[in-house]
C-alpha cells in the first residue's frame, strides 16, 4: 500500500475504531484520492480529505414502542449528517438487525461522492435504525416508524436533511414516517423522498435505482461497441433494487436468471420474464415470502443458504447488500466469462474481488456511480415538490438516463489510465470529489 494511504488509514482507524465497513470504504476512496491531492496541493493544504471523513453531525437516539403483545421494545436510531458542502444532507434510512454507526457511516461517506456524481445539489447523509421490519405486523411497523420520526423530526427538514429508503424501507415505511412528521410539524413538505405518488412522490422513484445499475451496465458496453442485448445476467437479491434491475435488463434485450435473498438464490435458466417478475413482486412486497417459494412454484434450483454469483453470466448486478462478493465468487465469476459488474448495491464487493475485476480488466461499475440513479431521481422529487409539479414517467426516466450517461461519462474523464483501460471506481471517487471540495474550499473552514 502507498505509505501515504497507510498514514491516513492509521488515523481513520484510531479515530474510529471498530468500524470495518467504514475503514474498507475510505480506504477504497483514499486510494484513488491521495495521488490525486498530492497533484493538487490545495486540496491537501485545507485537509479536504480529512474533513471529509468527519462527519458535521451525528445523531444517536433511543427508540422505543409497543409490539404487539403490550411489551415496550427499544431500538437504536441514527442519523448521520456527513457533508453539506454541495446541498442539504441526503440518503436513505435502512432498518435492518446488523445496522450499526460504522454501517451507517460508510453509507454516508459513499452518498457524498455518489449525490456530487449526479451532478443534483445534494449533499450526504444515511441514517436507520437496528429494527428488523421482518415478521413484524404492519401495526408494530407504523409504531416504530412513529416513534423513530417523533425524534428525527427534531433534526431534518425539507432545506436541511432529506431521507429517503434503503434496505427494510420502502413505501410502507416512508408512509408511515412522512405521516408523524406531518403531524408533528403541521407541515405538508417534501421532507422524504420515495413517498406515495398521491402524496408527492415521483414516477420512476421506485425503479429508478435498479433501472440505472442497468442503464449504467449498457453504457459501459456500449462504450465497448456492445449492448445488453441478448446477455445473460445474474442478480442478487429479491427487494427494491434486484425487482426493477430484472425488469429493465428484460426490457433492453438482457435475460436475468438469479435471484437471491439472505435464505438463498433460485437459479432459472429460462429467465426471469415479465410475468414471473409480477409473481415475485407479489411475493416480496406483498405476501413477504421467502425467494425459495419462486423455485417451488416455477420448478427450478434453489441454493440454499448460497449466493448465485456461481451460475454462468455475461453480466452480474449485486443487488443485496455489502460484501456479498468475497474474492473466490469474483474469480468464479470472471471464469465463467462475466465481462460486467454494475453494482446495484452499495459496497458489494470486497476490495480482494475488486483487485480481480481489476486484474481481469472487466468492465467494473462501483455503486456510487452505477447505483446513484435512485438518489437522482430523489433529486427530481425534491425540484417537483418545490414546484408543486410533478413530471410525466417519460420526462423523469429521460432525465434519469441523462444522468446515468453523464455519470459515465464522468468516470471516463477521471479513470482512462494510459492504456485506454477504463478504471470507472478511481473516475467515480475522483469525480466525485471534486466539486465537493471546491464548494469546501470556498466555504472556508468549516
Ligand atoms: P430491500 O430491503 O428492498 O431488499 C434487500 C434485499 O437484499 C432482500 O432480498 C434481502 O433479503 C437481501 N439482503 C439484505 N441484507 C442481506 C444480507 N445481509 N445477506 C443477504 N441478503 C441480504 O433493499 P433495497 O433493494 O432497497 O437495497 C438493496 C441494496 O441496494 C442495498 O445495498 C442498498 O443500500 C442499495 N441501494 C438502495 C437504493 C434504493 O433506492 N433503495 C439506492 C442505492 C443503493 P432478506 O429479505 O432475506 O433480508
Amino acid at each position: 500500500m502507498d505509505p501515504k494511504v497507510e498514514q491516513f488509514m492509521a488515523r481513520i482507524k484510531a479515530k474510529n475504531p471498530a468500524e470495518p465497513e467504514f475503514h474498507q470504504a475510505v480506504q477504497e476512496v483514499a486510494e484513488s484520492l491521495i495521488p490525486f491531492i498530492e497533484e493538487h496541493p490545495r486540496y491537501k493544504h485545507a485537509k479536504i480529505l480529512e474533513r471529509m471523513t468527519e462527519p458535521e453531525r451525528v445523531i444517536m437516539f433511543r427508540v422505543p414502542w409497543i409490539n404487539d403483545k403490550g411489551e415496550v421494545e427499544i431500538n437504536k436510531g441514527f442519523r448521520i449528517e456527513m457533508n453539506s458542502a454541495i446541498g442539504p444532507y441526503k440518503g436513505g434510512l435502512r432498518f435492518h438487525p446488523t445496522v450499526n454507526l460504522g454501517i451507517l457511516k460508510f453509507l454516508a461517506f459513499e452518498q457524498v461522492l455518489k449525490n456530487s456524481l449526479t451532478t443534483l445539489p445534494m449533499g450526504g447523509g444515511k441514517g436507520g435504525s437496528d429494527f428488523d421490519p421482518k415478521g413484524k405486523s404492519d401495526n408494530e411497523v407504523m409504531r416504530f416508524c412513529q416513534s423513530f420520526m417523533t425524534e428525527l423530526s427534531r433534526h431534518i427538514g425539507p432545506d436541511t436533511d432529506v431521507p429517503a429508503g434503503d434496505i427494510g424501507v420502502g413505501g410502507r415505511e416512508i408512509g408511515f414516517l412522512f405521516g408523524q412528521y406531518k403531524r408533528i410539524r403541521n407541515e405538508f413538505t417534501g421532507v422524504l423522498t420515495g413517498k406515495g405518488l398521491q402524496w408527492g412522490g415521483s414516477l420512476i422513484r421506485p425503479e429508478a435505482t435498479g433501472y440505472g445499475a442497468v442503464y449504467f451496465a449498457d453504457e459501459m458496453l456500449k462504450a465497448n461497441g456492445d449492448s445488453l442485448k441478448g446477455k445473460v445476467a445474474a442478480v442478487s437479491g429479491s427487494g427494491n433494487v434486484a425487482q426493477y434491475t430484472v425488469q429493465k435488463l428484460t426490457e433492453l434485450g438482457g435475460k436475468a436468471v438469479t435471484l437471491s435473498d439472505s435464505s438463498g438464490s433460485v437459479y432459472d435458466p429460462d429467465g426471469i420474464d415479465a410475468k414471473k417478475l409480477a409473481w415475485v413482486m407479489e411475493l416480496k412486497n406483498i405476501r413477504r415470502g421467502r425467494i425459495k417459494a419462486y423455485a417451488d412454484h416455477f420448478g427450478c434450483e434453489y441454493f440454499e443458504g448460497k449466493r448465485p454469483w456461481h451460475v454462468k453470466c455475461d453480466v452480474a448486478i449485486p443487488a443485496a447488500t455489502e460484501n456479498e462478493i468475497e474474492k473466490g465468487d469474483a474469480e468464479t465469476l470472471v471464469k465463467n466469462g462475466c465481462k460486467v459488474v454494475s453494482e446495484g448495491a452499495n459496497m458489494p464487493s470486497t476490495p480482494e474481488a475488486i483487485e480481480v475485476y481489476l486484474n481481469a480488466r472487466i468492465l467494473y461499475g462501483p455503486g456510487k456511480a452505477a447505483n446513484a440513479g435512485g438518489v437522482a431521481v430523489s433529486g427530481l422529487e425534491m425540484t417537483q415538490n418545490s414546484m408543486r409539479l410533478p413530471w410525466s414517467r417519460e420526462e423523469v426516466d429521460a432525465r434519469l438516463q441523462t444522468i446515468m450517461k453523464n455519470i459515465h461519462q464522468t468516470c471516463v474523464d477521471h479513470g482512462t489510465e494510459t492504456d485506454g483501460f477504463v478504471n470507472y471506481m478511481k473516475g467515480a471517487n475522483i469525480g466525485g470529489f471534486v466539486k465537493v471540495a471546491d464548494a469546501m474550499l470556498a466555504q472556508g473552514v468549516v
